[in-house]
């Protein structure tokens, strides 16, 4: 099968390491509909996978985490 050459058909993992997080709230400002943050400040998941139109965004937003506690991965 011929592979498409955007993401938009494919699924994506989110995984999230909570207690890396440091509250700096860049991720929610990038993609609020996934990532969200809880009373203290942490981030949490709305959804733990992506796909179609906010992948780009879900990516984005993991790539913003100066702590890097955000993780992007294609499901095969
Ligand atoms: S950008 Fe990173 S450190 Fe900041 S709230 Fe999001 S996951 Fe936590």
């Amino acid at each position: 099968m011929q592979k498409s050459a955007t993401n938009d058909d494919k699924t994506y993992k989110i995984t999230a390491d909570t207690p890396n997080c440091c509250g700096y709230g860049l991720c929610a400002s990038v993609c609020p509909e996934i990532y969200k943050l809880d009373e203290d400040g942490l981030v949490y998941l709305a959804t733990d996978t992506v796909s179609g139109e906010l992948v780009a965004s879900a990516i984005e937003g993991a790539a913003s985490c100066p702590a890097e506690v955000l993780q992007v991965t294609l499901i095969d």
